[in-house]
């Protein structure tokens, strides 16, 4: 007998041999109908894989990462048994899983694989799909698979078997496609019950573009029909929220290839929109005892060999400013830190000092590989709402509650309602690699695990994940969607105060070595507003809109009136623009609604009469007429709603 043990502390005795699933049948078959996988002592495993010793074990479904990757990576072995099927001959590289479903690179020989095929493709897994063929898992020693895959005349699977290592190679076979993989894999096609052919795209052999290109084709796979359905409607919907459009449309933001790839320009629209937020945050900061510093764009390269960013990133990134003095060169600054270690050694600081939270809107540049810019999400050239907090060790935890309530108001006041945190960890098993004493790494892990914990946020440790420099907390918001983004970071460093020999005198009179906690609730703002763009679809709230009203006079006889309002309404900070264009109104309400201006002001001649306007709110239509005083009130009331003040219960 051995004994298994579940994640609810629940321990059974069972026969050595015993499956995962055999131990899911026993729980229900409610339970066993949904078993993809299943995580053994932190190996994810084929289901029906005996275990052979004692072992902690984790059912693994739908709902786990984990799971679904397992149901992804099964139905790339699908789709490759249905390209056999279809395109004979057709020779197979790897086929993994990714965020959104899988691939497969594949050498399709004679035959050519464009968008008219996907139908067919997807019929022919469904096809297969249904006959329920298990995922057979068959240990091979290396000299008979590479025999195998010679028969087969498959050099692509004999270039992956040069770097195996024998007594661990196995194949798969389900129905007719047998392959070379690690697996694990769900226990049988039938799971499977709806596939998309999602794209194809070139792939160079191993990413080289030297060697031979292969055809990547996507797809993504589901247990239920209506998942793909929902799934569809969902890519579909992101198209039209894509940042890169709709910032665009909105004039927001632009890149100018002359500029510079991946160095975005912000236009009037997206400045104001940002400095709204960046004003929102500042404030906040301050109420939070953050001290606002500004530090230059570059820095000696000096500052960042001590920081050990040159060392690290330096080859990789731009390279060194040059000045006519010889031998001097400047870096521009890839992270805020090192500039903030100078700041805390300007004097002589006393644990009276403690904690110093020095904050800045600095801007950072990251040399990234052209391929890799995407929008505003990957860029060159970021401002990030950073700040670096200095304290000694017994304060961890309570700064780490400061800054998830300060990260939590953000989240609030932006409409972010779903959220998770991860905590990462060391690895339980090697400490060699981390830096700093043993005993400081316990006491921050556990002081992060407890403000998270007093915090009531939804967690998850990973052990493993920590920088070797510090553990951290990262957030993940859910936005309209159901799309997570990574937003939010707060990460322990023991090394930078290290290697800037950081010091404070104690209590006790005594040096000592501050720790610093760097924290960024935005992240960077190019990342936020990509986010916050895709998450309302432009539909900003009230307080954040570039642009809260449009007066929209019906003819050019009311235009002084417009004008007149226009400045009335700028007196009380409500901003936006007057309509001075010669249309119909009809067109001016309509092009207003397309800009998705929040508040459009019609005024015309009974307006101008009575000194009033007549309200019109976008998705809600007509407010009825106002006096200038009613509408301020009113637009005042909107715009406060949604901004809770930072600190109030
Ligand atoms: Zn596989
Ligand atoms: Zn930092």
């Amino acid at each position: 007998m051995i004994k298994i043990s579940l994640p609810d502390g629940s321990v059974r005795e069972v026969e050595k041999g015993t499956t995962s699933m055999d131990v899911a049948l026993s729980i229900s078959e409610g339970l066993a109908r949904n078993v993809l996988s299943a995580k053994v002592n932190g190996e994810i495993w084929d289901a029906n894989r005996p275990i052979e010793a004692d072992a902690d074990l984790q059912l693994l479904t739908w709902k786990d990462t984990d799971g679904k990757s397992t149901f992804w990576h099964s139905s790339a072995h699908l789709m490759a048994e249905a390209l056999e099927a279809l395109y004979p001959g057709i020779k197979f590289w790897v086929g993994p899983p990714v965020e959104n479903g899988f691939y497969y690179d594949v050498d399709t020989g004679e035959h050519a694989i464009s968008s008219n095929d996907f139908k067919k493709i997807e019929d022919k897994m469904i096809e297969l799909a249904r006959g329920k063929s298990p995922f057979e898992r068959m240990p091979i020693s290396k000299a008979d698979a590479i025999s195998y895959f010679k028969e087969k005349d498959d050099n692509y699977k004999l270039d992956l078997l040069e770097g195996l290592e024998d007594g661990n190679i196995t194949l798969y076979k389900q129905g007719n496609f047998t392959d070379l993989c690690r697996g694990p894999h769900i226990p049988h096609t039938g799971f499977i019950k709806a596939a998309k052919i999602m794209n194809v795209a070139g792939a160079f052999f191993k990413g080289d573009q030297s060697k031979k290109q292969l055809t990547r084709v996507y797809g993504i796979t589901f247990p239920k029909q209506g998942e793909l359905k929902e799934y569809l409607a969902m890519v579909e919907e992101a198209k039209k929220r894509d940042h890169r459009k709709l910032g665009q449309e909105l004039d927001l933001f632009a890149f100018s290839d002359k500029v510079g790839k991946g160095l975005p320009l912000w236009l009037p629209k997206g400045a104001m929109l940002r400095e709204r937020l960046e004003n929102f945050l500042k404030k906040a900061q301050l109420k939070a005892g953050y001290l606002p510093v500004i530090t230059p764009h570059i820095g000696s390269k000096k500052l960042y060999e001590t920081s050990g960013h040159w060392e690290k990133y330096g080859e990789d990134s731009f390279q060194p400013i040059l000045t006519p003095e010889e031998g001097e060169e400047f870096m521009l600054k890839p992270m805020n830190c090192p500039h903030h270690c100078e700041i805390f050694k300007t004097r002589p600081r006393s644990y009276k000092d403690l904690p110093l939270r020095l904050a800045e809107f600095g801007t950072v540049y990251r040399y990234e590989q052209s391929g890799e810019l995407h929008g505003l999400t990957r860029v060159r050239g970021f401002t990030q709402d950073d700040a670096h907090i200095f304290c000694a060790n017994d304060q961890v935890e309570d700064e780490f509650k400061k800054v998830i309530d300060l990260v939590l108001y953000v989240f609030k006041s932006l409409g972010y309602d779903e959220f998770s945190a991860q905590i990462s960890l060391r690895s339980k098993e090697d400490r060699s690699k981390y830096i700093g004493k043993d005993e400081d790494w316990d006491r921050a892990e556990q002081a992060i695990i407890k403000a998270a914990g007093e915090k009531e946020l939804d967690t998850v440790i990973a052990y493993g994940e920590a920088a070797f420099y510090g553990p951290k907390l990262d957030f993940m918001v859910k936005d309209a969607l159901g799309r997570k983004w990574q937003l939010g970071t707060i990460q322990v460093d023991y090394q930078l105060p290290n290697r800037f020999e950081l010091e404070y005198v104690g209590a006790d009179n005594q040096k000592h070595r501050p720790v610093m906690i760097h924290r960024a609730p935005f992240g960077s703002l190019e990342r936020f507003i990509a986010i916050l763009i895709e998450n309302t679809a432009g539909n900003f709230p009230l307080w954040l809109s570039p642009e809260q009203i449009a007066i929209l006079p019906i003819s050019e006889k009311y235009e002084d009136y417009a004008n007149e309002l226009f400045l009335e309404l700028q007196e009380s900070d409500i901003r936006g623009y007057v309509d001075h264009r010669d249309e119909k109104i009809g067109r001016k309400i309509r092009d207003a609604e397309v800009n998705k201006i929040p508040l459009m002001l019609i005024v015309g001649e009974k307006e101008q009469e009575e000194r009033k306007v007549s309200v019109r709110r976008k998705g809600e239509g007509d407010l009825g007429q106002m006096t200038l005083e009613e509408f301020t009130a009113y637009a005042n009331q909107e715009i406060n709603k949604n901004i809770p003040k930072f600190g109030a219960k």
